[in-house]
C-alpha cells in the first residue's frame, strides 16, 4: 500500500507519532500570475505540484518525505501591470517561509525542501533557506525543476534562451496537466528584443539587468507558445518527476559534516 504523504491529511497525533530523525516536508511553491493569453494564472503552482506528484509515485515507502500543501501565492512582482498577478512582497514572502519553517521545527522535524515553480522566487528562496538553517536549524533545500530538468526532446538555441515564460516548456506542461485551461488559439510567439551589447548583460546572466515582463513583451510571453503540446508535457513531467524523486531520496536523510 502506498503511503499517503500529504502532511495535512494525518491528525496532529499522527504526526507526533512520525520518525523525524529520517525525512523531509516539502513546500510546493508556485504562483498566481500572467503567463500571455492562452495559459492560466496559477500555472507555476499546477507544474509545480504536479512534477512533486510524479516524484511521490516514484518513491518506495521506505523514504519518509511529507508534504505540505502548495503554497499559490509567492513573489510575482516582475509580472505587475498584467491583471490577474497576484505578488507577495519579498518581505512578506520570507515571512510566511519563517513561519512555516519554525513550526516543522517546533514539531520536531530536521528537514525542509522547497521545491520551486516560479523562476522569480530563485534568489529569494536560496538566501530564505540560509537564514531559515541559521535561525531554526531546519537543514533546508531548494529544489528549483525548471533549472535542473533538462527536456527530453529537441529545444531550440533561441527557445532555450529566450523561452523562459510562458512559451514551449510551460505551456506543454499545462497542455498535459490541466487542457481544459489552455486555449491554443491565443499561443503566441515572441522573443524579447534584447539589445546587443557585447556583454553577456542578460536577463539571466553574471551581468544581468533588472527586468520587468511589461518591459519587454506586450502579451507577457517569453518563448514560442505554439510549439507547446501535451506530449511534451509529458515527457518533461516524466523527466522531472524522476530527477525531483532521486533529490528528496537523497536530502530525506542527507546530514551536514558538523551536526
Ligand atoms: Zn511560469
Amino acid at each position: 500500500m502506498s503511503l499517503n504523504r500529504q502532511l495535512a491529511h494525518h491528525t496532529w497525533s499522527q504526526v507526533a507519532a512520525l520518525d523525524k530523525q529520517q525525512g523531509v516536508v516539502i513546500l510546493p511553491i508556485g504562483a498566481v500570475e500572467q503567463h500571455g493569453h492562452h495559459l492560466p494564472l496559477l500555472t507555476d503552482t499546477l507544474i509545480a505540484t504536479r512534477m512533486l506528484d510524479a516524484a511521490l509515485a516514484l518513491l518506495p515507502n521506505d523514504v519518509n518525505a511529507w508534504v505540505l500543501p502548495s503554497l499559490p501565492y509567492s513573489k510575482s512582482n516582475e509580472h505587475t501591470g498584467f491583471p490577474g498577478t497576484i505578488s507577495l512582497s519579498a518581505q512578506t514572502l520570507m515571512a510566511v517561509l519563517h513561519d512555516i519553517a519554525r513550526s516543522l521545527a517546533d514539531a520536531g522535524f530536521r528537514r525542509l525542501a522547497f521545491v520551486n515553480g516560479h523562476g522569480g522566487n530563485v534568489a529569494l528562496l536560496e538566501m530564505t533557506a540560509r537564514d531559515i538553517r541559521a535561525a531554526t536549524g531546519l537543514i533546508c533545500f531548494c529544489l528549483q525543476p525548471a533549472l535542473f530538468v533538462e527536456p527530453p526532446f529537441p529545444i531550440s538555441a533561441e527557445e532555450r534562451r529566450l523561452g523562459f515564460h510562458g512559451g514551449e516548456l510551460e505551456t506543454s506542461l499545462v497542455l498535459a496537466i490541466a487542457p481544459e485551461l489552455v486555449d491554443m488559439d491565443k499561443a503566441v510567439r515572441h522573443y524579447a528584443d534584447f539589445p546587443e551589447t557585447g556583454t553577456p548583460l542578460f536577463f539571466f546572466a553574471p551581468a544581468s539587468t533588472a527586468w520587468l515582463s511589461r518591459d519587454w513583451s506586450a502579451d507577457g510571453i517569453f518563448g514560442d507558445a505554439t510549439l507547446g503540446t501535451a506530449e511534451k508535457g509529458d515527457a518533461l513531467i516524466a523527466a522531472g518527476g524522476q530527477k525531483l524523486a532521486d533529490l528528496i531520496r537523497v536530502i530525506s536523510t542527507f546530514e551536514t559534516a558538523r551536526g
